[in-house]
């Protein structure tokens, strides 16, 4: 059994009952929607044509929403529709991130993940969506895709139909009859929002512009009505890679320069690094548990593991990387640590500094709706920051804490090649090669040349790598004289990353989905 929908576009009218009907039937609130009708405009008047489309969660049936859900919130049942509990969601928003189509909402009143279920409390006794009954022309065609006695089966076996983004690899189960595609693809129209027809996000195209020539009628299109699109992630996002950057990168730096013999181990180095990175691990749990919308049921990832989500694997490397390194790290300072047991520590804490310093590379994989964030080189760029970060927090407290000429050193040389090699992964990597996507495209051009430009290269490029470099090498004769000019430049990389992460994390949340 599949559940589906057709929409039948050549008998909209565009009344509005279903989302009317939703909104009584599911208790929607105010300012949300579970389904809503996007309404295009193409021509120039008084050549002018109106298409609707009823928009809403497509069931797919490779639910991307249902993978990075960290605790089952949000589910797929035998019968294809993709369901969710809010009695279990911890307002993570990853669902948002994942869902190419926008069709998810944090409900103001729970605070929790909502968005079209199907009626599934309707379908369970025999009867139909509220949407399917409410609409007046039947454009809404409901039932199982397998049956091959349903009417929807026999339309998707007949009709030429069309799905929203079927590149996404989805398999989204709700078709369009007669599917336009500037409302099927939201970046079909490449402008920003500048008008609105009743009180809600609008975008425009193929007016006439002043001193511009009029274009063909034709070729003018504009979303006149849409809703939805919001961006659920926000700055403690990159706060957050940036506090788990320094945490893991101080330990995976100690633990290569020790293992490696590029300079003795250090009592000193590890209380004050240590302490450091064990804050900033601090820090970052704080980070995530502000983010969330239900920050009380933070717990709820240890306790309800859904295992396929990095959100979970994720938390778990963190947790376990706090507690070796913090565990290392008091046994340090209380006990006499014999060699074979720091070795053994070392040989543990390293591969899960790793571990947490990279996770979130293949948690922003399972974002599917952010495509700028499929990246395949993320994991070697967090690994190239967290280095970063980690050599960076060492020449900050190499002065404070008298630490070895050898290691001050080692951190120096460490900042400078990591510092290119970030430079030379974001410039000719993330942002040098063309993107696989036209959406990708859209976002990169807005960290490039668009909203988010200034803060990139004045803050990440110029602040974060231009800058810390030059003090770097100016000032590399003299250990002694070297420490100032050397936190500076790790504290100017560090508000650098800050000001990348931004950029990074908040364009492609711009680019709408619906
Ligand atoms: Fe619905 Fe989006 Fe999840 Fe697909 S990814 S099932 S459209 S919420």
């Amino acid at each position: 059994m599949r559940y589906g929908f057709v929409i039948d576009n050549t008998r909209c009218i565009g009344c509005h009952a279903c989302s009317t009907a939703c909104k009584s039937e599911n208790e929607v609130p105010i300012g949300v929607a579970r389904t809503w009708v996007k309404t295009v405009e193409h021509g120039a008047y008084p050549d002018v044509s109106r298409t609707f489309q009823v928009t809403r969660c497509n069931h797919c049936e490779n639910p991307p929403c249902v993978t990075i859900c960290p605790t089952g919130a949000m589910f797929q049942r035998p019968d294809g529709i993709v369901e969710f509990d809010k009695a279990k969601c911890i307002g993570c928003k990853a669902c948002m991130q994942a869902c190419p189509y926008d069709a998810i909402h944090i409900d103001p009143q729970t605070k929790t993940a909502a968005k079209c279920h199907y009626c599934a409390h309707r379908v369970e006794v025999g009867m139909e969506p509220a949407c399917v009954v409410v609409c007046p022309t039947e454009a809404i065609i409901a039932g199982d895709l397998d049956d091959p006695r349903s009417k929807i089966n026999q339309l998707v076996s007949i009709r030429r139909l069309t799905v929203r983004k079927p590149e996404q690899g989805t398999k989204p189960k709700v078709f369009y009859i007669d599917g336009d595609h500037a409302a099927l693809h939201p970046t079909a129209i490449p402008e920003r929002p500048k008008q609105a027809m009743f009180g809600e996000v609008v975008t425009e195209q193929g007016t006439t512009v002043p001193g511009k020539p009029r274009r063909m009628a034709e070729q003018m299109v504009q979303t006149t009505y849409t809703m939805q699109h919001k961006i659920p992630w926000h700055w403690p996002v990159p706060a957050y890679l940036v506090t788990k950057a320094i945490a893991t990168g101080i330990f995976m730096f100690l633990v290569l320069g020790w293992s490696f013999g590029l300079f003795a181990f250090e009592p000193n180095a590890m209380l004050w690094g240590g302490l450091l990175s064990i804050v900033m691990t601090l820090a970052t749990t704080v980070l995530l548990i502000a983010d969330l919308d239900r920050p009380e049921r933070f717990l709820f990832i240890v306790m309800r593991p859904q295992w396929r989500s990095w959100l979970t694997r994720g938390a778990f490397l963190l947790i376990a990387f706090a507690s070796v390194s913090g565990g290392w790290w008091l046994a340090e300072q209380v006990l006499e640590v014999p060699e074979l047991a720091r070795t053994a520590l070392a040989i543990v804490t390293g591969p899960l500094a790793l571990g947490a310093a990279i996770y979130t590379a293949f948690l922003f994989g399972q974002a599917e709706g952010r495509d700028l964030w499929q990246s395949p080189l993320l994991p070697l760029h967090l690994l190239i920051q967290a280095l970063m970060m980690g050599c960076g927090a060492m020449l900050v407290i190499a002065g404070p804490a008298g630490l070895a000429p050898e290691l001050v050193e080692a951190a120096r040389i460490g900042l400078v090649i990591t510092l290119a090699l970030d430079a030379f992964v974001v410039l000719f990597g993330e942002f040098g090669v063309p993107h696989a996507s036209e959406v990708a495209a859209r976002a990169a051009r807005e960290i490039r040349k668009g909203r988010h430009a200034r803060s990139f290269w004045w803050g990440a490029i110029v602040l974060g790598h231009v800058l810390p470099l030059a003090l770097l090498l100016i000032s590399s004769s003299s250990i002694s004289s070297s420490l100032v000019p050397g936190a500076l430049a790790a504290l100017f990389a560090t508000i650098g990353l800050y000001a990348y992460e931004h950029a990074f994390v908040m364009a492609p949340q711009e680019i709408p989905n619906s």
